[in-house]
Formats: structure tokens, C-alpha cells, sequence
């Protein structure tokens, strides 16, 4: 059972720090832990979808791109294991599950199925929202939380960018859309990728928007970031 939500960090108010990043799926059947998981992962700037059994994750798992799966062991239909072991033969998403017992057999079982992380129930929030950030970075291949693409430096962990060192303003959709990019950087990231992850299931925006978020980064960080590949999509080049 978790305990209590623990508030937002401080941010420097130079810069944005936005209320969408990545998109993450939670499935978990206890209603007030799966709302106070929703809302705390929403606080820290991702878009969250939710599921209450195995089944339904397992769809929207296999369905969407996420960045990332919080999974409740112990669920209806199918649990969390089945959804795993399921989720594996297509999928690479980073998982973390959440186990209620802290015996040694349920972390090997989940290790050997696939997992990428677990934690023990009751677990601090900190400390998950901490696990998923590690697991988004290191499913993208960066270890650390500072990227730096010539003189543009993006902090992941407090959502700052600096350019040559002074701090620049992004709006919450554009520090997306760059951390985006920059975490698959070298590769050419297409609109459907940027929409799914950066967008979740209860956002309607309009998809033709995506070109003024790429104007209004590139003439805040010039115009040489971010390449667009016509009739591919947009690649920030390695
Ligand atoms: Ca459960």
C-alpha cells in the first residue's frame, strides 16, 4: 500500500518543465494505488494510460510504443507474469513490476521472465519515479541523465536546457519533443513514434501542430538540431 504522494521536486523557473514526456502504462488492480501511481507519474511530467487487469495491459502494452510498463504482479484475468511472459514474445518495453512479497523466488521469477526492475510493496514513490526514469534511459542506451548535442546540454532529471550555457525556455510539448528526439538520437524518429509517446489515450491534439513545436525548438536551439527527413520524420543526428 503506498503511503502518501510525495510533492513535486522544485524546479528552476527559468525553464519549463512540462506536463507531457514519456508515455508510460500502468496496470494495476487496487484502485487508489493505480490512481496515486497515475498521478504521481502525471506530476512528473509523463503521459500515463492505466489498466485494471492483465488483459487489457497486455493489449495496450502490445498496442502502443510505451517508454515504459509499471506491472502489478497479482492482477485479475491474467497477472502479471502471463502478461510478461506474453509481452516478451513481441516486445521489448522496459518493465518494472511490483511485487508483493519480498521473496527471493518472485525477484528470480521476474528476472528470468523478462522484467527489467521490480520493487517490493510498500515502496517509496520516490524511488519508483527514480527506477523509471533509470529504466526510460537505459532502455534508450544513455546511463546518464545529461545529454549534450554540441552546445545544446538537456538535463533529464530536472528538465532544464541550456544552450552555450545560458538556460533556455522551452514550453512543456517542445522539451518533449527534444528529449525525444535526443534519447534516439542517430535515428530517425517518425511523427506516429513522436505522437504515441509524447501524447496519451485522453489527448486529441491535433497531429499538423507537431511542425510548429519543431519550428518554435529549432529557432530557440537553431536550426541545425533537429533534421527533418521527408516523408520519414525528424532525426537529431549522432
Ligand atoms: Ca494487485
Amino acid at each position: 500500500m503506498l503511503s502518501k504522494v510525495v510533492s513535486t521536486p522544485p524546479r528552476c523557473d527559468t525553464v519549463a518543465a512540462g506536463p507531457i514526456t514519456m508515455r508510460i502504462l500502468v496496470v494495476e488492480d487496487e484502485p487508489r494505488l493505480l490512481h496515486n501511481l497515475a498521478k504521481a507519474l502525471r506530476e512528473e511530467g509523463y503521459a500515463v494510460d492505466t489498466a485494471e487487469n492483465g488483459e487489457d495491459g497486455l493489449f495496450k502494452a502490445e498496442t502502443y510504443n510505451y517508454d515504459a510498463v509499471v506491472l502489478d504482479i497479482m492482477l485479475p484475468q491474467l497477472d502479471g507474469w502471463g502478461m510478461l511472459e506474453r509481452l516478451r514474445k513481441h516486445k521489448k518495453t522496459p518493465v518494472l513490476m511490483l511485487t508483493a512479497r519480498d521473496a527471493h523466488t518472485d525477484r528470480v521469477r521476474g528476472l528470468d521472465s523478462g522484467a527489467d526492475d521490480y520493487l517490493v510493496k510498500p515502496f517509496d514513490l520516490g524511488e519508483l519515479l527514480a527506477r523509471v526514469r533509470a529504466l526510460i534511459r537505459r532502455a534508450a542506451g544513455q546511463s546518464r541523465s545529461n545529454l549534450q548535442i554540441g552546445d545544446v546540454a538537456i538535463d533529464t532529471r530536472n528538465r532544464t536546457v541550456t544552450l552555450a550555457g545560458q538556460p533556455v525556455t522551452l514550453t512543456a510539448r517542445e522539451y518533449a519533443i527534444l528529449e525525444y528526439l535526443a534519447l534516439h538520437r542517430g535515428e530517425v524518429v517518425t511523427r506516429t513514434d513522436l505522437y504515441e509517446h509524447l501524447f496519451d489515450e485522453s489527448d486529441d491534439t491535433l497531429s499538423n501542430l507537431l511542425d510548429v513545436h519543431i519550428f518554435s525548438i529549432r529557432k530557440k536551439l537553431g536550426a541545425d538540431l533537429i533534421t527533418t527527413r521527408r516523408g520519414q520524420g525528424y532525426c537529431i543526428e549522432s
